[in-house]
């Protein structure tokens, strides 16, 4: 049977169909983006893995290996904030092909101990082993989270408002603007490569950041978000995660997505559609959650977040929503298409 068939999530479903968690202490396994455990009266344990393949994840020949390293942990930390966690440790193991020097290896590092030292986290072991084929990095993250304060994808309600924090699709332009700089390089296209101006579309593909600024500002307000995904894969996939985990439908406004000037610039030369690369880009890592409709003006005080829409019950689906009116029902693509 060809796995490409089954998408992403059909076969994640078919591996770990019929796996119960039968220990006391495993709150939330497979199906959130990070696993729970109790560990003491006063808050959860907090675990996630995430695995970047050379030629997969990235391309060497633009990424900076410092970048990378930086990259990976905040991708790795990405998961624990969107359980409105802290991320607290990490375990970096990697395979390392014949081509990865001394030096590589050591710029690679300096990356994740900045990313460790930026958001004090500790790097608390990992593994080495030979790879016959790329670099393969594989980062497990663990942190913890206040048990009432825990956020699942599973709680949206009717009617509770679809937020988002940041702006979305620029690291997925940033990366079709390394793509073309690398095609240029290898003599395939003429232009010169340019990237004058587009400084921030290359800090959103290289350089992300991780959201803790909001966990913390969501706190201080008293804002626990009913549900909550981090946004790796596209805004559309990551909606569509949180109806089907919550039994929920959505509307999402089109005009209402957060997306940067330099998004809609650099997708007017090369002919790509910005709401697509907001919708289906990935490599974001904003936050995507829910509150209560009560909440509206508390959630615009916090700053830096976007209301983008509202759930709605289940068998309305998950729509996209356009200036006219018009509905257009929500599709993900993906690794390959998903849901
Ligand atoms: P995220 O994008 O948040 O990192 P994923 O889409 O990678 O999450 O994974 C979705 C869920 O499936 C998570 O709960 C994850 O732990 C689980 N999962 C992914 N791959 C596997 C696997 N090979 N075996 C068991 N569980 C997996
Ligand atoms: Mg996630």
């Amino acid at each position: 049977m060809d796995i490409s068939s089954l998408g992403e999530f059909g076969f994640i479903d078919r591996i770990t169909d019929g796996i119960s968690c039968t220990r006391g202490d495993t709150i939330k396994g497979v199906g959130d983006d990070a696993a729970v455990i109790d560990k003491d009266s006063d808050s959860y344990a907090l675990i996630s893995s995430d695995m970047f393949l050379e030629g997969i994840a990235f391309d060497l020949t633009y990424t900076p290996l410092k970048h990378l390293g930086f990259k990976c942990v905040v991708a790795a930390a990405s998961d624990i904030l969107a359980m409105n966690g802290t991320a607290e440790q990490i375990t970096f193991s990697i395979g390392l092909s014949q081509k990865v020097t001394m030096e590589m290896a050591d710029e690679l590092y300096e990356g994740v101990r900045a990313a460790c030292e930026k958001y004090s986290i500790d790097l608390v072991g990992g593994d080495t082993t030979p790879s016959m084929t790329g670099l393969a990095i594989s980062v497990t993250a663990i942190g913890s989270v206040v048990k009432d304060q825990i956020t699942y994808r599973n709680g949206a309600k009717n009617a509770d408002l679809l937020c988002v924090t940041g702006d979305l699709g620029a690291a997925f332009m940033g990366l079709k603007l390394l793509e073309r700089e690398k095609r240029v390089l290898n003599g395939n296209i003429e232009a010169a490569p340019k990237f004058d101006g587009y400084e921030y579309l290359l800090e959103r593909q290289l350089h992300p950041l991780l959201r803790c600024d909001v966990i913390e500002a969501l706190d201080k307000s008293g804002i626990v978000p009913t549900s909550m995904i981090d946004i790796s894969d596209g805004l559309a996939s990551e909606v569509l995660h949180l109806c089907r985990r919550s039994g929920v439908g959505a509307r999402l406004y089109l005009n209402k997505i957060p997306i940067s000037s330099k998004c809609f610039e650099f997708g007017d030369e090369i002919n790509v559609d910005p709401v697509m690369a907001a919708l289906n880009g990935g490599d974001d890592y904003e936050l995507l959650f829910t509150v209560p409709v009560g909440r509206y003006e508390d959630v615009l005080r916090v700053g830096g977040i976007d209301v983008i829409g509202h759930v709605t019950a289940p068998e309305k689906g998950a729509a996209l929503v356009t200036p006219d009116g018009g509905e257009i029902t929500l599709t993900a693509q993906g690794w390959p298409a998903q849901e």
